[in-house]
């Protein structure tokens, strides 16, 4: 698969700043996030999400595709969150 292809793929954060708000209570895409793979500061809607139907979300940072979030819906309507691979400004 090419870069381009992968590319095409892809959405950015925008795509679940609705999801992104329910969770975290306030809109989360013009927040600062840093990177924890590669250290790059941009906003949480500069993220890729690669693929919005399997049984959780991942975002990664759009410089080194490192995971910075995982994001898993559980049967009771809450999220599993795993946010290791970042540091965001709530
Ligand atoms: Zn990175």
């Amino acid at each position: 698969m090419t870069d381009l292809a992968d590319e095409a793929l892809t959405l950015d954060a925008n795509a679940v700043a609705g999801l992104l708000e329910e969770i975290y209570g306030t809109d989360m895409t013009a927040r600062m996030s840093e990177c924890g793979h590669c250290g790059n500061k941009a906003q949480v809607g500069t993220m890729r999400v690669y693929d919005m139907t399997g049984p959780g979300i991942v975002l990664r940072c759009s410089v080194c595709t490192g995971i910075t979030l995982m994001l898993v819906p559980q049967r009771d309507g809450s999220y599993l969150i795993e946010a290791s691979g970042t540091v965001l400004g709530i």
